[in-house]
């Protein structure tokens, strides 16, 4: 042995490695060039862009000068010195969950990570924790069945960040161009519908994507929704990628769509594919890579996958992915495959049993999707105390309590309503959701959370609507409440009135999910927020009136 402590030959070992990296130094970055490791998916595939001739947005230049993911210690420096980031460094902040949302507030916002939308009691406690030492006293379900936190100020980011870790909450990717949260059948696993339980591929998924580097190297943001067959409605259809199982000649399978976007007024395109679970995740890989290689990072409105299938056709790009797997995918007719009974439409309210005898699930109604402390604690000891402990998310800004024994029903009841929450709503109410609008997101138009509540209690008064109804409103075309979709759908508007600009909305009607696909359709524009509830009133009257038996 030596004075260094390694022997002579260990000492050899160490002198010809340093030598090497010597002669490699200068090549070893990535995408470090000739002799160097290769470049990784996203500095090729910017490279193939300039390749061709192409632009990059500047976006794709500041990723390009840095991997956002090796930005953190920049971002939490800035952080800590209590100051905000400017736009191109709030677009890589947001690699990591957090959102700049100035000027419609001095703040962050931190968007979670919760896939399927499933957690625990422990977690929620711990989520009105951290928005009680720092952010505002609340928190707000989304429609990917997740929760985001406001107010947050910027010597507090890193903070929240930390102690979501902590708790098993990783928001990297929750924004800027990454995959999503997961959004999966809210009542997986106890559903007496379900096809299959879709938690088990949900958590690989989730975890793939958090530890796969490569996959942060997307040219716009990615959805993915997995629907076990459950009776509540899970949108699947308005995701990039869209898994919806269905029983095949074969098997249980996943019928493959690709490319919803529906703020674009498209659905996801059937593929004529269908994929086992055991192999859903290497699939899901496949088709991220090829969107990475394919997506366009020169113009950030066809950046999506939508329009890179708009280009390749479906059988070009799924010849894409098949070469990437090296293996043809499965083929099968339509006709050939059995689907689940259709979701129920509110399906995500209400008491109902669970496939575990003498168990039950409570849909509870949370108004426009936020929570206070109070609120968000209550839950939490409901759900340990009458039920397993789970909460469930849904997309349409609620949540559910599950695993509830048939004896303790009442007394899980009469904890709800103690929270001024409730399991029961109206037609009108029940499909009620609203984006964040122009109270904490500087591109919406109007307040669309104060709107829809004053919107839901005028209708209340004046009409009792006999169907369920969806009604969505959305404070600008990025279309976060899916107006698309809805039976009624809202999209924000300024006004004119007088020598003023006001807030409202252009109402369009007859859209429709699940088994009511359809794109919606504007029948008046620019309606100002103070006559929105005539208006709507007027439009439901005449549906009652004079509506074909069934029609929506
Ligand atoms: Fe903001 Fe527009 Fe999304 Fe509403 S739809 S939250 S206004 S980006």
């Amino acid at each position: 042995m030596t004075d260094t402590g390694f022997s002579g030959e260990q000492q050899e070992y160490l002198k010809g490695f340093m030598a090497g990296v010597e002669a490699r130094r200068g090549t070893l970055l990535p995408g470090g060039g000739e002799g160097g490791a290769p470049p990784d998916a996203l500095r090729a595939a910017q490279d193939a862009t300039i390749a061709r001739g192409g632009k990059l947005v500047p976006q794709e230049d500041a990723k390009r000068e840095k991997h956002p993911l090796d930005r953190w210690e920049e971002m939490a420096a800035r952080a800590a010195s209590g100051a905000f980031p400017k736009p191109i460094d709030d677009f890589i902040g947001r690699y990591h969950g957090l959102f700049f949302v100035g000027p419609a507030q001095d703040a962050f916002m931190c968007r979670l990570r919760i896939p399927g939308g499933i957690l625990s009691a422990h977690q929620l406690d711990g989520i009105a924790e951290i928005a009680r030492d720092c952010a505002g006293p609340y928190a707000d379900v989304t429609t990917r069945a997740n929760l985001q936190l406001r107010e947050i100020p910027a010597a507090r980011g890193i903070e929240v960040v930390a102690r979501l870790a902590e708790l098993g909450i990783i928001p990297k990717g929750t924004g800027a161009d990454n995959i999503r949260n997961i959004t999966a059948s809210p009542t997986a696993g106890i559903d007496p519908q379900e096809l299959v339980d879709t938690r088990p591929l949900v958590r690989a998924l989730h975890h793939h994507i958090l530890n796969t580097r490569d996959l942060f190297a997307l040219p716009r943001k990615f959805n993915i929704s997995v629907c076990g067959g459950g009776a509540v409605e899970v949108l699947e259809e308005t995701n990039d990628i869209s898994l919806r199982a269905v029983e095949t000649p074969s098997g249980l399978r996943y019928r493959l769509t690709l490319g919803g976007i529906t703020g674009h007024r498209d659905f996801a395109r059937p593929t004529g594919i269908v994929v086992k679970p055991e192999e859903a995740v290497r699939v899901c890989d496949a088709i991220l890579r090829v969107f990475i290689a394919e997506g366009d990072r020169t113009d950030r409105k066809k950046a999506r996958l939508k329009y890179v299938l708009d280009r390749l056709g479906m059988e070009g790009f799924v010849g894409l992915v098949e070469q990437r797997l090296g293996a043809a995918l499965e083929r099968v007719a339509e006709a050939d495959l059995r689907h689940a009974p259709p979701p129920a439409k509110h399906g995500h309210l209400g008491i109902h049993a669970q496939k575990q005898a003498g168990l039950n699930y409570i849909g509870v109604v949370t108004p426009v999707g936020r929570l206070t402390l109070p609120q968000l604690h209550g839950i939490a000891d409901a759900a340990r105390r009458f039920g397993s402990g789970t909460i469930r998310l849904t997309v349409w800004q609620n949540l559910i309590l599950s695993d509830i024994p048939d004896a303790a029903l009442s007394a899980a009841c009469d904890a709800i309503a103690a929270l001024a929450l409730g399991w029961q709503a109206s037609n009108i109410r029940g499909g009620l959701v609203a984006c964040t609008g122009n109270a904490g997101c500087k591109f919406a138009a109007s307040n669309t959370k104060r709107h829809a509540a004053e919107l839901a209690a005028f209708l209340e008064a004046r009409i009792a609507v006999d169907a369920p109804i969806n009604i969505h409103l959305t404070g600008c075309h990025h279309s976060c409440a899916q107006h698309y979709i809805a039976d009624i759908g809202l999209l924000g508007a300024k006004v004119e009135r007088g020598e003023d600009l006001v807030e409202g909305y252009d109402l369009h009607v007859g859209g429709g999910s699940g088994p009511e696909q359809k794109i919606g359709r504007m029948i008046l524009p620019k309606v100002a927020a103070d006559a929105l509830g005539p208006a709507v009133l007027a439009l439901l009257g005449a549906w009652m009136r004079d509506r074909a038996p069934g029609e929506t």
